[in-house]
């Protein structure tokens, strides 16, 4: 097991989203819903560690992406870059933490900028953050490129002229031209063609493997991530439902909620998901999560019991390198 000293944490992290009272609202001293996006989540990752967060649509996953990446701020708990907690950094910790974790996003060409080359763009992530000295960063490009297994010739093109998998190998190249520890892949295959998909996950356990990197892959896929992860954890509803290492986690899944994906989907992509579990996600995209007590899963749980209606089941460890958050788990040390 990989006991390193963790490059990221997310530390009982929490975020919420609402929308201001509309002036009927507001007459009827009605508050507007809140989704409770995420709710007092903690994992670690770390150095060259492929872990992998699935879960529905809905589950909150982007959104600890985005809280890992500061691209969200919390609204609870901490997110520790080193051990450091991002909202504490000077600006010059900043710039580094900005640099040493990258995201790699689902949709690429709204992620690069439309009118500039790729040659453009990887140049000024070289320059700004001083990785090669001037003269040498056309050869850094190209370097760059052939990690990616793109040819030196898409330098001088712009981003509607490629594919959406060589986009994603364009993004994957932006990210890697600033040196990152960590790359948060946020579904990056999901929208794109099958056989397409399998040719960039490999890349990525590629690169993983050859530059030591640290891959955070936010997915819907259990198929993908049952191969190509160290640890996984599985997301419902805002919160962490289980965590394990991968293996063990598909060989012996604990909570109700992970033995129901293992065994009866493939995939959470959502136009396989259930008639149940679209009705779920469309709940929470409506804004109507509102479970602060008891159990997330209960309302679908085959082993639901009466204190699952009251009482919050804590992350206990069930087994070594096991986490689980359900009443079943008989372990009383909670994380
Ligand atoms: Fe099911 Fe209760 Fe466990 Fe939740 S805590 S998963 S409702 S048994």
């Amino acid at each position: 097991m990989n006991t390193a000293t963790p490059i990221l944490q997310a530390e009982r992290v929490s975020k919420r989203f609402g929308r201001p009272a509309s002036l009927l609202e507001r007459a009827r001293r009605v508050h507007p819903p809140v989704i409770r996006a995420l709710d007092a989540v903690s994992l670690a990752f770390r150095p060259g560690e492929a872990f992998s967060i699935v879960g529905e649509s809905g589950s909150g996953k982007s959104t600890l992406a985005r809280c890992l990446t500061a691209l969200h701020t919390c609204d609870g708990g901490r997110v520790l870059y080193r051990g450091r907690d991002l909202a504490l950094m000077q600006p010059a910790e900043r710039r580094r933490f900005h640099r040493r974790v990258q995201m790699v996003f689902q949709n690429p060409l709204a992620a690069l900028n439309p009118r500039m080359t790729v040659a453009e763009m990887l140049g000024e992530a070289l320059r700004v953050h001083r990785i090669c000295p001037a003269d040498q960063v056309e050869a850094q490009m190209q370097a760059l490129l052939e990690r990616v297994r793109l040819p030196g010739s898409v330098l001088h093109r712009r981003p509607h002229e490629f594919s959406g998998g060589q986009l994603q190998r364009i993004a994957m190249a932006r990210a890697l031209s600033v040196r990152p520890e960590i790359i948060v892949a946020d579904e990056v295959v999901s929208a794109l063609d099958v056989s397409v998909q399998a040719q960039i996950v490999n890349l990525l356990i590629t690169l993983q493997d050859e530059l030591g990197l640290a891959i955070v892959f936010i997915a819907h896929d259990l198929r993908l991530v049952r191969h190509i992860s160290h640890r996984v954890a599985v997301m419902y509803r805002g919160r962490l439902v289980e965590l394990g290492d991968s293996e063990a986690l598909f060989a012996s899944p604990m909570h109700p909620y992970t033995r129901l994906l293992i065994g009866s989907a493939p995939t959470l992509r959502p136009a396989h998901v259930s008639a149940e579990t679209q009705q779920v996600t469309e709940v929470a995209a409506s804004g109507s999560v509102a479970a602060a007590t008891g159990c997330v899963f209960r309302t679908r749980c085959p082993e639901v019991m009466p204190r699952c209606a009251t009482e919050v089941p804590g992350l206990r460890v069930a087994a070594a390198g096991r986490a689980v958050a359900c009443h079943l788990v008989p372990e009383p040390r909670s994380l």
